[in-house]
């Protein structure tokens, strides 16, 4: 496999990254997680635009155009010959002192790794997951946006271990208020007396592409798509529940905290906007 490391091909057991770069000392950084369905990555524009916002955010000035980091994606995934697979764009602050100190940092560093994906097994989709809220609440957007995607994912992390203890893959998470925000990993979506709900981004998630996708989907089909504040309450109640993320696109969630949701088997409007997404997913691509 072959990675990119700040213009140049190498061998994956080549890629190496200075252990002062501060995206590994503090999480300095931001990346992206993109998907190539049969040659055509997915959605490239809005991630590309997604990574200048994480940029701008935390104050990373990017020394490439759109179209530079766009080529070297291309050149990325042919490079490894690839038509499918998972690409995960990383941008560190670069190298600099021990210290916090961004200023002594001197210039953003790109890696680019495009790999197959590992998926959720099938049965996953076809009988849907079990998931739990868990006690680590999603960081408030006061301390750090969650719409940032940043290199600090310890607050989703240890999400994650807290479902996988109670034996679920997925962590619900709520805000500080104890609404929803979102999982782990992905967006979170009810369906209730036919109307499709999703929390707003400032309840405290990232604002996803696949969510997008979904809600401008939905839409186009005739479905009401309101983005409101939830409780996990609502969800216990709903007709259906799913999620969406880049790497699990739409999956349906058929449990949440022992309660299961609607008829305990994933909700026809799931199944009808899985379809749909899955429909147009070499639609919106753009060719390598
Ligand atoms: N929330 C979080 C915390 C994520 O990391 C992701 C991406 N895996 C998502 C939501 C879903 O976003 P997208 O649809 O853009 O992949």
């Amino acid at each position: 496999m072959k990675v990119y490391l700040n213009g140049t091909l190498v061998e994956k057991e080549e890629a190496k990254v200075s252990i002062f770069d501060h995206g590994f000392l503090y999480g300095d950084g931001i990346f992206e997680g993109i998907r190539l369905y049969q040659g055509c990555i997915f959605k490239l524009e809005e991630h590309l635009k997604r990574l200048e916002d994480s940029a701008k955010a935390i104050m990373i000035k990017l020394p490439w155009t759109r179209e530079e980091i766009q080529e070297a994606i291309c050149e990325t995934c042919r490079a490894n010959e690839l038509s499918d697979g998972y690409i995960r764009l990383i941008i560190t602050r670069g190298m600099g002192d021990l210290g916090l100190n961004p200023k002594t940092c001197d210039s953003p560093q790109l890696f680019i790794i495009a790999d197959k994906i590992e998926l959720y097994p099938n049965s996953f989709y076809e009988e849907g997951l079990k998931i739990a809220t868990v006690p680590t609440r999603r960081i408030s957007c006061s301390a750090l946006p969650p719409m940032i995607k940043s290199l600090n994912y310890l607050n989703n992390i240890l999400a994650k271990i807290e479902a996988q203890q109670q034996g679920c893959l997925e962590a619900l998470m709520l805000n500080e208020k104890g609404e929803v925000a979102e999982c782990s990993g992905d967006n979170v979506f009810i369906v209730t007396d036919n109307t499709l709900m999703t929390p707003p981004v400032y309840a405290g998630s990232l604002n996803g592409i696949t969510r997008k996708t979904v809600i401008d989907l939905a839409r186009d089909a005739g479905i009401q798509v309101v983005e409101t504040n939830l409780t996990r309450y609502d969800i216990w109640v709903a007709d259906e529940f799913f999620l969406t993320g880049t790497a699990a696109e739409v999956i349906p969630v058929i449990e949440l905290d022992g309660r299961s949701i609607g008829n305990g088997k994933p909700g026809t409007m799931t199944t009808q906007l899985r379809d749909l997404f899955l429909q147009q997913v070499t639609k919106n691509g753009f060719e390598l």
